[in-house]
């Protein structure tokens, strides 16, 4: 079992780069964005409770992100890992997830921090909101979801740092390069567990 979170700032990449490493690992993709996203084209009450934070570029509360992570470990208990994607992204959620691992016997092997600066995150999120039809792709909204950030995540990157399971990546490197440099570190994370995997 490897479970493994991809943490960093809007546009970091984490999308990208989770695709490659699902096909690589065959592990299950859990982004709270894309989930919340799927909500709110349902029109669900989860979806109408979080489109307007989501559109403002606010954060969505713990209880719901709780919520989302557990229902979806829970409908999927035979995935072989599961990739975390835009979650943990507050200091509490870092301790809901430990927990959450604890009660389902699983680890957090890892953090994987894909390192951006603001200007390439607004650069490439203006970009992207010309083609993704994303509310929250638009200059105003992604300087807001920086500030979110700076705010309310970045802590996050502390609270692995301190457990000893936290990987810092240059996120401005190619695609390519990027996940050769993830992979490199999930197979070492794999080696040192090897004798102690669930
Ligand atoms: P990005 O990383 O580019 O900002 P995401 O798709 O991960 O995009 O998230 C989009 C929005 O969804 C966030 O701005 C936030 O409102 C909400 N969201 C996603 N994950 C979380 C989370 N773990 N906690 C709170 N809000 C979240």
């Amino acid at each position: 079992m490897l479970n493994i979170a991809l943490f960093g700032p809007p546009g970091a990449g984490k999308g990208t780069q989770a695709e490659l490493l699902v096909k690589e690992y065959g592990l299950f993709h859990i982004s709270t964005g894309g989930i919340l996203r799927k909500e709110i084209e349902n029109k669900s009450s989860l979806g109408l409770t979080a489109k307007k934070t989501m559109e403002e570029g606010g954060l969505v509360s713990d209880e719901t992100i709780v919520k989302i992570i557990e229902e979806t470990i829970m409908n999927n208990p035979d995935a072989t890992g599961y990739l975390f994607d835009g979650f943990p992204r507050t200091y509490i959620q870092s301790y809901i997830l430990e927990g959450i691992m604890t009660r389902f016997h699983k680890k957090l092997y890892g953090l994987i921090n894909l390192e951006i600066s603001d200007d390439v995150s607004v650069s490439r999120l203006v970009k992207r909101g010309q083609t993704s039809g994303r509310a929250d792709d638009n200059e105003v909204t992604i300087r807001k979801r920086l500030k979110e950030y700076y705010d309310k995540t970045l802590p996050v990157m502390e609270f692995f740092k301190k457990v000893g399971n936290y990987f810092p990546v240059n996120g401005e490197d190619t695609v390519e390069n990027i996940h050769h440099k993830i992979k490199v570190i999930i197979d070492s994370i794999q080696n040192e567990n090897e004798f102690n995997i669930n």
